[in-house]
């Protein structure tokens, strides 16, 4: 039974979503973040996949902090980039780079390029590790959301990419949408929500004792 899960980010706006999605579905669960670790490590990220990032950030967390451990990891891919910036989404243009910058940059890259060849997704991954003394394997699990970048940002909602990444069944920008409309449709709803099930079949706290 899971009745406390720690999120192994240090992005503010990502594991505020990831609290939200999860607050949403498991309310008894108790949500804690690294900062309540104080000398948690921050691993490097050396995987070559987007799973083992994600594992070797839960995992060191799960090591460190003794208790069931979570983290993402995600990129945007755009096709006529051959999939840039993927894997390297953070560090693009340089890690100090403001999101403005490193959007514009994509902007000029795709000049003349129109409609659904501007296609791209975002993709995500979660591991969940377990306490070491379980002895578990970690799981993962992975989705995308399918869009197109947009001819120029738009929005305020999200973080990062979000205000030039267009969705064509929607008509605006992921940053357009309120937080919940993003979570129905965003790759880390989706994975949250395979993430779900599968807390749902280890068990999870549901009711005060
Ligand atoms: P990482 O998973 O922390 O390595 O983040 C990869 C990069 O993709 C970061 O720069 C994020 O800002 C960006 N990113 C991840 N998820 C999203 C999202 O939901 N919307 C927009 N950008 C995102």
């Amino acid at each position: 039974m899971i009745s406390r899960l720690v999120l192994a980010t240090h992005n503010a706006k990502k594991g505020g979503e990831m609290s939200q999605i999860l607050g949403a579905r498991f309310p008894i669960l108790t949500i804690a973040t690294l900062a309540d670790f104080p000398g948690a490590p921050e691993p490097e990220e050396t995987g070559s996949t987007y799973a083992q990032n994600a594992r070797i950030k839960a995992e060191s967390a799960a090591v460190f902090t003794e208790e069931w451990s979570l983290a993402d990891d995600a990129g945007l891919e755009i096709d006529a980039l051959d999939g840039a910036p993927g894997l390297h989404s953070k560090r693009f243009e340089g890690p100090a780079t403001p999101f403005a910058e490193k959007m514009a940059r994509i902007l000029d890259a795709l000049r003349g390029i129109e409609g659904s060849a501007r296609a791209a997704q975002f993709r995500c991954c979660v591991a969940l590790a377990a306490p070491p003394a379980l002895g578990q394997a970690t799981r993962v699990f992975e989705a995308t959301c399918e869009g197109r970048i947009a001819e120029r940002p738009s929005g305020s909602g999200g973080f990062g990419y979000d205000p030039i990444f267009f969705l064509p069944e929607k008509g605006c920008t992921m940053a357009d949408l309120t937080a919940d409309d993003k979570h129905l449709v965003s790759h880390r709803g989706k994975v949250l929500r395979l993430l779900g099930d599968a807390l749902d079949t280890i068990g999870v706290a549901r009711w005060a004792k």
